[in-house]
């Protein structure tokens, strides 16, 4: 067995291995016991729900660490799986999860953890879970795998990624291998490196896409006919503005789409941490700063505005400048378009009041 891992893993994998085996043995006890403190809160408060732990977000990036600290594997690339995770959940908030305190949302199933031939599809015992070939291991030191503990999720997980090595590109193999999805593996690839970057779970500020002022208009247009193209319904939201007018990204995101497409002329989308995707239309340029894969924050200027589009590259001017905007969310197998009106009228409410916010305290 160790044989066929050396032949088939270059060496530098092998030694990651067996360093991170190293100091997960010196520190599984105090990981495992921290994990446990960390699902203290929810059992203590008597809450039968997860939000009854008083910062879920705070108690996910401290389980995070403890199992970076013990695995070798940094703590982004845990927050990125439990967060494309917890995306694609079909519920937002499953059965099971109210009567416990499960604070990731990372579910492994059945056959996947105790093995595909393994009789007992809840078997909880290590030995006959690796007999079985299942992925599900004890991470929180109680002597169970359970594939509804935090601990041993993550720690099932960091095995699985272990065997393709600790490089980011090992990870995204690991990822695939897991998902047997490209979607799902880009997706973890560009949750991984909004967290890396920014080093915090919370992403989730906002901005108007266009500077605030007197000079563009826009009005609820979801589902109206198009005149160009043939029967499309209308997936978004056009804001009227005069060309050149600077587009700002409203999220915290990595672009995904940057060049041509027939209906959208220039256009950008932007991926955020919710898997939503954020649409820019009928661009005049790019500001010159933004490539695909890059980091975009809000507020931050990506384009102006124009009237590409209905055409071959370089088309303009076959309707009036507007910056046309649609978001659409990733459910894992399918995305949806949803209509943005009612977020852009609530992220330029929210800009305006804190320009006056800003005006009063000065
Ligand atoms: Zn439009």
């Amino acid at each position: 067995m160790l044989a066929l891992f050396k032949k088939t893993l270059p060496w530098r994998t092998v030694l990651c291995l067996s360093a991170a085996a190293m100091l997960w043995g010196a520190s599984q006890a105090a990981a495992a016991e921290a994990a446990r403190r960390v699902n203290l809160p929810a059992v203590q408060s008597g809450s039968s729900s997860a939000a009854g732990v008083a910062d879920p977000a705070a108690a996910r990036k401290e389980l995070y660490e403890q199992m970076s600290a013990a695995t070798g594997i940094p703590w982004f690339r845990f927050a990125a799986i439990d967060q494309y995770e917890r995306t694609i959940a079909k519920k937002k908030v499953p059965a099971d999860a109210l009567a416990s305190s499960r604070i990731t949302a990372i579910s492994i199933p059945g056959p996947v953890w105790s093995g595909p031939l393994n009789p007992d599809q809840a078997d909880t015992s290590p030995d006959s879970i690796s007999f079985f070939g299942g992925m599900g291991y004890d991470g929180s030191g109680d002597g169970l795998a359970d594939s509804s503990n935090d601990a041993d999720l993550l720690y099932s997980m960091a095995r699985h990624l272990l065997k393709y090595g600790n490089s980011a590109n090992d990870f995204s193999i690991g990822v695939w291998e897991y998902y047997h999805n490209g979607r799902a593996a880009q997706r973890v690839a560009q949750f991984a490196k909004l967290y890396e970057h920014f080093g915090r779970l919370d992403l989730s500020g906002s901005a108007f896409p266009l500077p605030l002022g007197n000079n563009y208009a826009y009005r609820s247009t979801w589902g109206t006919g198009r005149s160009w193209g043939g029967a499309r319904i209308h997936e978004g939201t056009d804001l009227f503005a005069p060309q050149g007018l600077p587009v700002r990204s409203t999220c915290f995101g990595i672009v995904e789409t940057k060049g041509w497409n027939r209906y959208g002329g220039w256009r950008i989308g932007i991926r955020d941490i919710e898997n939503r995707y954020h649409y820019y239309a009928h661009l005049s340029g790019y500001d010159k700063s933004v490539t695909r894969g890059d980091i975009v924050t809000p507020g931050q200027i990506i384009g102006w505005v124009g009237s590409s589009g209905y055409g071959s590259p370089g088309t303009q001017g076959k309707f009036p400048p507007h910056l046309h905007y649609g978001i659409y969310r990733d459910r894992g197998i399918t995305e949806w378009a949803f209509d943005p009106y009612p977020l852009l009228k609530q992220w330029e409410n929210q800009e305006y009041r804190a320009l006056r916010k800003n005006k009063r305290s000065k």
